[in-house]
């Protein structure tokens, strides 16, 4: 009897026991994840983990961690859709591309800063002025106090320590 054990609203099963066409029941582990009016959602995470290995997945975890879990695995199974060679491993590493790119733009950056100091430097030592290093740092000119250079430095040692090399052997998210 299709009434009996009925949770969602109109009395339709979750969207897992609609395609695994079972019965819904009032504790299904399923129903509060894969609600009737998104089908597709169960369907990629059938395909790609199938509904046993999803079941106790779920089943093991405490119930204030499975919404995270089905969201990760929807976004896991839909990216092996999507590239069944890569996957989400295919998004990781473009992302990792792009990092090195732009930890190479960095540090080049900041040996051309290096180099218009030191050539800024140079040149007001020639003049027999006293150099103000601060003045290159930015846009801003005459801010000759130790403690505004001070402030200049600092994000360029923030952004090293983000793009840190050794973070990248980790992988960015659990996947
Ligand atoms: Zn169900």
């Amino acid at each position: 009897m299709r009434e009996v054990n009925k949770r969602q609203g109109g009395g339709s099963p979750c969207a897992a026991c609609k395609l695994l066409r079972r019965r819904c029941a009032e504790d299904c582990v399923f129903a509060p994840y894969f609600p009737a009016d998104q089908p597709h959602k169960f369907a990629s995470v059938h395909k790609v983990f199938g509904a046993s290995n999803v079941n106790k997945l779920l089943q093991e975890l405490p119930a204030h961690h499975r919404s995270d879990a089905v969201s990760s695995m929807v976004y896991e199974a839909n990216a092996r859709v999507r590239d069944p060679v890569y996957g989400c491993v295919g998004a990781i590493s473009s992302l990792q591309q792009q990092v090195d790119a732009l930890q190479t733009q960095l540090a080049i950056a900041q040996a051309e800063m290096l180099h218009i100091r030191m050539s800024h430097a140079a040149y007001l030592a020639r003049l027999g002025l006293t150099p103000v290093m601060s003045g290159s740092g930015g846009s801003s000119s005459g801010t000759s106090s130790p403690k505004l250079m001070e402030m200049n430095e600092k994000p360029a040692y923030g952004l090293e320590m983000v793009v840190d090399q050794s973070n990248l052997d980790e992988p960015l998210w659990p996947c």
